[in-house]
């Protein structure tokens, strides 16, 4: 009997290991190689829209998310100066009917568990880390892989490569996709914390999605695990680039830093932001939209293919999305450049648009003066289903099978 295909997977984020399970499911064998040395998540959290909650139904791993999931019961927008509500609408059932999946917020371990979970029951996976991926070559018979380990460097074939390998993949480096093709600078920096919820502030304790704008900075916070924790995102506009750490979930940044950008928000969210004593700090970059990812054998996925500012909180929905229609190509298709280009026509125009729409998000959110106030004279006059019919376009996805 013929050997399944073997696909080689580069980066074990949550990317790369739906891909594999998504593989996995089409009958590939697939090799998820790690550069990190053990896979520890960041200890924050992520919100899983329908789209990519939808997908993880596909793939069979919605039930095991949501039992480390909580589903917010609203999202609501507020003022930062006054903590005036500007608007709100529902992302409990009513969002999952009317998205056909539910909304989600989790831990990324939490996440990770579960993705870690599968790839161990499947026999078609292999998950390695330590092993970095240095390069490639293509041939006739496949794609020869260039592996860095701490004690030598070795050599695989595959008959695909993946690169799930983040904002700075090295295999899109050797894609050829043009000079300019680098790593664009938002100008922010994202601040995250936890808060225990017995050391949060009682306002912070709903079942919600809370979202404060103010003057070229927003704050997003939502309860994790049972309710125990309270995961905060701060993002300001100011000039901490870092771009040697910029993929990594390392740095840390210390109270003085962040409180005093909140010295004038309302006493819920100053509050709040005064209860974290340990912050994590990342610069915000994304990248220009491209057409293609994929040659002939090597295609890019997750933040590797579109990296995106997280003004819409989409960066793992799409890199589900993306894993999603990897698996559907295979199952579709078994000749391999088909089934990759197949993929890229599947997502290559989607993910740009979603690059470009948090842009824009992003400039609607940190508007000052005259601009912030038009835009909350318009929110407040928005309906919440007006609200939900506006995110109808990027929650309602229903890809071709
Ligand atoms: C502040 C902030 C908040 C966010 N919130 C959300 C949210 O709420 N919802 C959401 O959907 N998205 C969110 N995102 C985006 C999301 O975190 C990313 O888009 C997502 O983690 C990308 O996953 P990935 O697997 O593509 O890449 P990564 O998570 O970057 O994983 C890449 C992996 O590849 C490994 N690697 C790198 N190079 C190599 C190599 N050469 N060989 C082998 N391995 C390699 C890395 O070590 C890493 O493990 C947020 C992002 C930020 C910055």
């Amino acid at each position: 009997m013929a050997q399944p295909p073997h696909a080689v997977i580069a980066g074990a984020g949550v990317g790369g290991l739906t891909a594999a399970i998504a593989l996995a499911r089409a009958g590939l064998r697939v090799s998820v190689l790690e550069r990190a040395p053990e896979l520890a998540e960041a200890g924050a959290g992520i919100q899983l829209a329908p789209n990519a909650t939808g997908v993880l139904a596909e793939l069979g791993l919605l039930e095991r998310t949501m039992q480390a999931a909580l589903t917010p019961e609203h999202l609501r927008i507020r003022r930062a100066s006054d903590g005036i509500e500007l608007a709100h609408f529902p992302l409990g059932v009513i969002a999952e009917s009317r998205w056909g999946a539910p909304y989600a917020v989790i831990h990324r371990a939490d996440l990770q568990n579960v993705l870690l979970e599968r790839c161990a029951a499947t026999p078609m996976i292999t998950v390695e880390t330590g092993a970095t991926v240095a390069g490639f070559a293509e041939s006739a018979q496949g794609v020869e892989i260039a592996i860095k380990q701490h004690d030598g460097a070795r050599r695989v074939m595959a008959d695909l490569l993946i690169g799930a390998d983040g904002l700075r993949s090295t295999i899109r480096a050797r894609l050829g996709l043009g000079l300019g093709d680098e790593p664009v600078w938002s100008g922010r920096t994202a601040w995250r914390a936890l808060v225990p919820a017995n050391k949060a502030p009682a306002s912070a304790l709903k079942l919600e999605t809370s979202l404060w704008l103010g003057p070229k900075a927003h704050l997003v916070h939502y309860p994790l695990r049972h309710g125990e924790l309270i995961n905060i995102v701060a993002i300001t506009q100011d000039g901490w680039r870092d771009d040697a750490a910029a993929d990594l979930w390392s740095i840390s940044g210390k109270s003085t830093d962040v409180s005093p950008r909140f010295n004038r928000w309302h006493r819920d969210a100053r509050n709040l932001v005064a209860a974290a004593k340990a912050w994590k700090r990342w610069p915000l970059f994304d990248r220009q939209p491209v057409r293609r990812w994929t040659l002939d054998r090597v295609a890019l996925l997750g933040d590797a293919a579109h990296p995106m500012l997280p003004f819409f909180a989409q960066g793992a929905a799409q890199a589900i999305e993306d894993a999603g229609a990897l698996g559907r190509a295979f199952t579709r298709m078994s000749d391999i450049k088909s089934a990759l280009a197949d993929y890229e026509r599947a997502r290559a125009k989607r993910a740009g648009d979603v690059v470009i729409a948090s842009r824009r998000q992003g400039a609607i959110y940190h508007m000052s003066g005259p601009m912030a106030f038009a835009r909350d004279l318009t929110m407040r006059s928005l309906s919440p289903h007006l609200m939900m019919s506006r995110l109808d376009w990027l929650y309602d996805y229903k890809p071709k099978r």
